[in-house]
């Protein structure tokens, strides 16, 4: 007894140590992923910029759930106009549905297939009651504090005029790009931009056009991306979540009077299959981007998170555990359930013959709409619950997921590391639906990247109150831009 207890022992801190022996194995060869590039000087922006931006900001494009301000979107384009002569007389420009834009920077060899720069004009309305509680009321293109503030000045007015800006630095340097250049500004994007990406995407796809690269919106340079980890990380979404909502509904040939209820109602049946998706959630995932966002910032951690991460065969239930009690961590390991409308009964003392909640599914790579609804159905596992797709213009299956190793990654890699000299790069996933997601006919790579550098508690602003934008961030955005059309149309 003695001898197998003793024996028992050894076993254990052999074994220990063997494990002890990996994980220091794994950490000492887990290398930085971090391309070096040359520094650059950064370039001279003008102060004009400043003023161009709180311009646009004061033409109220606003997308309202099923409508837009359309007198606004024709201001804006003449504005454009008269603003950025150089690309006005150097640009073909087109415009789309009336209110989309696109133009065309012929680049000298027609034989290189082009790139193309995505944003959109519209932005997200502000209830009237919030605006007390805005700094500088929301379209009012206050220049204060070293800041431009209002509605577009993240999203997305922004990222079209920081392109513009770079056009017209670029033109007036004499610049020819060798791979033709299009900027796309779609108009609805808050609303879905069917009538503007999609319609754009349509265009190309009847010319044939096939791009290298797509940029749109997305992912921004953040600053506490992740926890262990000093540095901002410059975040490429090379995917983005699909989309799709679910309506569950019960009915019954008899509600009855709630003096003499039965065992169950339809209310009772509705929340118990409400209640299972939310106990049951999707399972979660380290795998595509996510996992790519892990091998680029996993040995930029400090030690013992780097550790971890350099030994997922060991340490994935734990992180994945750990990243699942935070929300905003916890959507790119899964797929979302979000229950978010409720209905059934109109009186008091009346059982209701029929209730329904609506869902919304946010689907990671990998997984469909079909899958979402196998899932739903296995889940809730009551004949009585029916479940439909409720149609909407921003139902989508998940993106692809675009390379790492592809010409525009490799690119939006460098020009990061170059304007953005503090910060890593990493891949990762958007886990909102941009427009970008039109264009996947035209493209094999597309990603999603805004270069701003903010707090994580910045992004509130984006649809939220005190939307704004730094001059510092705003010169870095459009010096990004200049840039990457320099490394990429050489
Ligand atoms: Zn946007």
């Amino acid at each position: 007894m003695k001898k197998l207890k003793r024996l028992l022992k050894r076993l254990f801190w052999l074994s220990l140590l063997v494990v002890v022996s990996i994980v220091v194995f794994n950490t000492s060869i887990y290398h930085s992923r971090q391309i070096s590039v040359e520094s650059i000087t950064p370039y001279a922006i003008p102060e004009a910029v400043m003023q161009r931006l709180s311009d646009v900001v004061q033409i109220t494009t606003v997308s309202y759930p099923g409508r837009i301000d359309t007198s606004a979107f024709r201001t804006f384009a003449s504005y454009l106009d008269s603003q950025y002569v150089l690309v006005d007389s150097f640009l073909e420009k087109e415009v789309i549905n009336d209110f989309s834009l696109v133009y065309k920077w012929p680049g000298k060899n027609p034989r290189l297939e082009p790139i193309l720069l995505i944003g959109h004009i519209d932005v997200v309305p502000v209830e009237r009651e919030s605006w007390s509680q805005w700094t500088h009321p929301p379209y009012s293109g206050e220049i204060s504090d070293g800041h431009v503030w209002g509605r577009g000045t993240l999203d997305d007015k922004v990222s079209i005029l920081g392109v513009l800006e770079a056009f017209e630095l670029l033109l007036a340097e004499g610049y020819q790009p060798e791979r033709t250049v299009y900027l796309a500004c779609g108009h609805d994007e808050e609303v879905g931009g069917q009538q503007g990406a999609k319609a754009i995407a349509r265009q190309f796809e009847q010319r044939k056009l096939n791009f290298a690269f797509v940029l749109d919106e997305g992912m921004i340079v953040l600053n506490d991306a992740l926890p262990g980890l000093p540095k901002p990380v410059a975040l490429i979404g090379t995917a983005e979540k699909g989309y799709t909502t679910l309506e569950l509904s019960v009915q019954m040939s008899d509600g009855g009077h709630s003096s003499m209820p039965p065992s169950e109602t339809t209310i009772g049946i509705l929340s118990r299959a409400v209640h299972n998706l939310e106990t049951h959630p999707f399972p979660a995932e380290i795998s595509g981007p996510t996992k790519e966002l892990f091998r680029y910032t996993g040995p930029e951690m400090t030690l013992p998170m780097k550790a971890v991460f350099a030994n997922l065969w060991l340490t994935e239930g734990l992180i994945r555990r750990q990243l699942s009690t935070n929300p905003t961590t916890n959507a790119v390991l899964r797929t979302t359930i979000a229950p978010t409308i409720i209905e059934g009964g109109l009186k008091e003392n009346v059982l209701p013959t029929s209730a329904r909640a609506t869902v919304n599914f946010r689907i990671a790579p990998g997984q469909t709409v079909n899958s979402v609804i196998e899932y739903v159905n296995e889940v809730v596992d009551d004949e009585r619950v029916s479940v439909q797709v409720k149609p909407g213009a921003f139902a989508s299956e998940p993106s692809k997921i675009s390379a790492t190793d592809a010409f525009g990654f490799k690119a939006l890699e460098q020009t990061a590391r170059e304007i953005f000299p503090e910060a890593i790069v990493a891949p990762s996933l958007v886990i909102v639906a941009t427009d970008s997601r039109h264009y996947e006919s035209v493209a094999q790579q597309v990603y999603r990247f805004m270069p701003v550098r903010i707090d994580k508690a910045d992004t509130k602003r984006i649809h939220g109150i005190d939307e704004r934008i730094s001059f510092e961030n705003y010169r870095s955005m459009i010096r990004f831009y200049r840039q990457l059309i320099l490394n990429s149309c050489k």
